[in-house]
This record gives C-alpha cells, sequence and structure tokens, in this order.
C-alpha cells in the first residue's frame, strides 16, 4: 500500500478486527495485452454500445439515482422469471458479497467454503469478523467433496459455491445443492459470476442456471455480474436473486445510492439487448477451446477443462514465465503460484484471437526455456 510519508500512525485505532490487513491486490500493471482479470477483451456488437452510449447520454447526473434500481431490476426480474422482490441490484457482485457476509456473518455465524476459490470471500468473511470453515477442493479434479461440504455447512449459517469456479474453471453438481438445501439450515449463496460461458442453452436467453430454482428454494441465494458476458466490468453492476426476506435484509444496511445513475441506465440497456451477446459469449467459448487446445500442446503444460471465460494452467517456473510475459511480451495474466493448492499455476483470461495467439506464442518459448 501507498502509505506516503504521514506520521500518523493508525495501528491502535483501526477496528482489531482488521489489524494488518491487507487490500486485495489485482496485481494490475499496464501491459499492451492484459489477461489477468478475466474481463471480456471482445467488442461487444454496435447495436449494443450505441443503446449504452444514449442511455448514458440521457442520464440526469444532477439527480440522485433510484436507491433499488427498480427499472433494472425489473429487467432482470423479467429475464429469470422471478418478481422484482427477488432481486437486488449492486455495484458489482464484490458489493452485495460484502453486504451478505455482512448481514448473514459475524461472530457465531460461520462461512463455508470450497477453496481455492475466489479469495474475496475469505476477505470479506474476515472484515465481517465471520469464522470462514474452508473445505478443500480435490488437489488434482478441483471438485468439491460433498460429504464432507454438507457436514461443515450443518454448523454453518452461509455457504459460498461457485460455479463455474474462480480460479479452477469446473462447474459445481447442482445435487450437491441440492443436499444442502435439503440436510442442512444454511443459506446457499451460488455464485454464478462466470455461468454465461458455460454453455448450452445459452445463459443469455430463457436462463437455465439455478437462477430457476430461487423461486421454489428459500435459503438459495444466485449472484451474477454483468461485469464477464456483458464486458462491462468498469461499469460496477451486478444482482443477486434470492427470496424476498434476504432482499430485504440486506437492503436494510446497503449503501443507498451505491448504484449510480449511469450505471443504472447503462445496464439496463445492456440487458435489454443480452440477446445479442450471444454471439460475443459463443467467440468467447470458441477461443477458450481454441487456446486450451494450443496450450496442451505445449510440452510441460497442464490445462484444466474450463466452463468460464479463463483457464488454469500448471507448468514448471510459472511464477517466473508469468514475469518475463509481463517484462518481455507486454502480456499480463494472473500469477497463482503463492496459493495453496495451485502451486505453479498460472490463470489465463482468454482473449481475443489474435491476443491468444501472442500468448501461445510466448508461452511456448519460455515454456522451452524455463524446463
Ligand atoms: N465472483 C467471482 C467468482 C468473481 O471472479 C468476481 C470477479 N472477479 C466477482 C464475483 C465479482 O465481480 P464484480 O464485482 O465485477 O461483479
Amino acid at each position: 500500500a501507498d502509505r506516503g510519508a504521514s506520521p500518523l500512525d493508525v495501528t491502535g485505532r483501526v477496528r482489531p478486527a482488521l489489524a494488518g490487513f491487507e487490500p486485495y491486490d489485482p496485481a494490475f500493471t499496464p501491459c499492451r495485452i492484459n489477461l489477468s482479470a478475466n474481463e471480456n477483451t471482445h467488442p461487444l456488437p454496435a447495436s449494443v454500445t450505441e443503446a449504452m452510449r444514449a442511455a448514458a447520454v440521457s442520464c440526469a447526473l444532477n439527480r440522485y439515482p433510484d436507491p433499488m434500481a427498480n427499472d433494472l431490476r425489473d429487467l432482470l426480474a423479467a429475464w429469470h422469471g422471478v418478481e422484482r422482490a427477488n432481486v437486488m441490484v449492486g455495484n458489482g457482485g464484490d458489493e452485495l458479497l460484502f453486504n451478505l457476509l455482512f448481514t448473514f456473518g459475524g461472530p457465531g455465524h460461520a462461512l463455508v467454503t470450497c477453496p481455492p476459490d475466489f479469495s474475496e470471500y475469505a476477505n470479506f468473511a474476515k472484515m465481517c469478523e465471520t469464522p470462514c470453515v474452508e473445505v478443500w477442493r480435490d488437489a488434482n479434479t478441483f471438485e468439491v467433496d460433498a460429504d464432507a461440504l454438507v457436514d461443515a455447512a450443518r454448523s454453518a449459517s452461509l455457504v459460498i459455491l461457485t460455479s463455474p469456479n474462480n480460479p479452477t474453471g469446473n462447474l459445481l453438481d447442482p445435487a450437491l445443492v441440492r443436499r444442502l438445501l435439503d440436510e442442512t439450515n444454511a443459506l446457499v449463496l451460488v455464485d454464478e459470476a462466470y455461468v454465461e460461458f458455460a454453455g448450452t442453452p445459452s445463459h443469455l436467453g430463457e436462463d437455465a442456471s439455478l437462477v430457476c430454482w430461487v423461486a421454489g428454494c428459500p435459503r438459495l441465494m444466485v449472484l451474477r455480474t454483468l461485469s464477464k458476458a456483458f464486458g462491462l466490468a468498469g461499469l460496477r453492476a451486478g444482482y443477486l436473486v434470492a427470496d424476498p426476506a434476504v432482499i430485504d435484509a440486506l437492503a436494510s444496511i446497503r449503501q443507498i445510492y451505491s448504484e449510480d445513475v449511469l450505471a443504472q441506465a447503462v445496464a439496463a440497456a445492456a440487458v435489454s439487448r443480452r440477446r445479442e451477446l450471444v454471439g460475443v459469449v459463443a467467440d468467447v467459448v470458441a477461443e477458450r477451446e481454441r487456446l486450451a487446445a494450443g496450450l496442451a500442446a505445449i510440452p510441460g503444460v497442464e490445462v484444466w477443462p474450463s466452463a468460464a471465460n479463463f483457464l488454469l494452467v500448471r507448468l514448471p517456473g510459472a511464477s517466473r514465465v508469468r514475469a518475463r510475459l509481463r517484462d518481455e511480451y507486454s502480456i499480463l495474466v494472473r500469477d497463482f503460484s503463492y496459493a495453496p493448492g495451485l502451486a505453479d499455476c498460472l490463470r489465463l483470461t482468454v482473449g481475443t484471437r489474435e491476443e491468444n495467439d501472442r500468448l501461445l506464442d510466448a508461452l511456448s518459448i519460455l515454456a522451452r526455456e524455463e524446463a
């Protein structure tokens, strides 16, 4: 962190649970090709960008936003076949995750996670003084141990599962969600940030994800975001589909104006035209498969199958390879080699065809040199 030269020492003033807490570090360095944060680098159709631009231009910025983003909520509810009361919009999925931990966590209200997963779960739990019980995934397949998870969930308040999982790319077996709902009393969040890349039928059409279950399962919550398939990571729009009682509880603590006027209007335009994004998602998926095949053909590189817009790979000297990709090729990817269970692993966001070709060329050279 950039602490400057301040003589003020806040150590004893910071909330004790946050002592020594480090900010989340996306490890961003400006590079010509950025494949580090699972953004969508494929251009959106002009019809969609035009609709978003028109929506942005007509925003009245002197007025406060609608606190609950009801127009956007209605569009999302209609898409997913639920009621407005089932939908909460947030400043990215991150805000909703934090608010969930703040609302349903706390001392004595344990969270169960299945690492390796999205590291913000554990960070937000810590900020909200929530004990975190980790049920580790299989070291090779990254599958969740169903019995161990159900056992841990019996005494937990909240379980977070990710499908497809970040950074491992694999899908969750819906039968496990069913078991958790049937055999425990926990709230179960399925984080579907990447679900639109998970295949057919397209999750941008009439929905086929676990969102469909929410109406019949009051303890199931599904998180989605416009940061990935919709290519809007810079806009900050995510949403939760859950029981109205959960939405009400979250509404009572949220920052009322967290979703700004521009984000609401642009997100609504994008959601209205979501079917026009099916081709973009199909291109990303086709590129993912092409990139995976190219990576698997490089001696020494191991690739896991992925249902998301990124690939997890293992190769000798991963950390050095990542630094050399950045310094010698101006390609930024994410290093996970420091993370428990992910020794020598890198996470590669699927880029455009040209970006992926550059990455493959560079990696074939570096993998040979580092072998
Ligand atoms: N969930 C998962 C699994 C993610 O990987 C991310 C983004 N990296 C998010 C949620 C949050 O995304 P956003 O805040 O951009 O909606």
